[in-house]
């Protein structure tokens, strides 16, 4: 990767993250009667409202999640030029394509396809045959 498509990259990770700054973190709303529950049993007003507050509650864990990777990637293209857009741990090009949708991605597909779970899970058990 040359300087001036690094320089791309970071303009668009600091783009990235000024858009999630300024969305902020969710309001996580009190338990409230209104108008919008009127007609809804108190306990599923209490069931709903709860869903609710997890749900804004794992949006903003994931959005800080972002912001930290964003942050990282942006400390790398700084301090460790060379090593951004490389996986942290194959050593492997990370496509452009993969950059150009997440550009604070540290793995390669291949890499963090190994990390989903779900296929981690089928592995080990094919392992079991073994
Ligand atoms: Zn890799």
């Amino acid at each position: 990767m040359n300087a001036k498509e690094r320089a791309q990259y970071r303009a668009k990770l600091s783009a990235l993250r000024d858009e999630i700054i300024s969305a902020g973190p969710k309001k996580i709303e009190p338990n409230r009667q209104d108008t919008a529950t009127v007609g809804v049993s108190d306990e599923d007003a209490q069931a709903l409202s709860e869903m609710m507050q997890t749900l804004a509650s794992q949006q903003n864990k994931k959005q800080s999640e972002v912001v930290g990777k964003i942050d990282h990637a942006l400390r790398k293209i700084d301090a460790d030029p060379d090593e951004f857009g490389i996986c942290e741990e194959c050593g492997d090009d990370i496509s452009d394509k993969r950059l150009s949708f997440m550009p604070y991605a540290t793995l390669c597909i291949e890499c963090q396809a190994a990390h989903d779970p779900k296929r981690g899970e089928r592995r080990r058990h094919a392992g079991d045959y073994k």
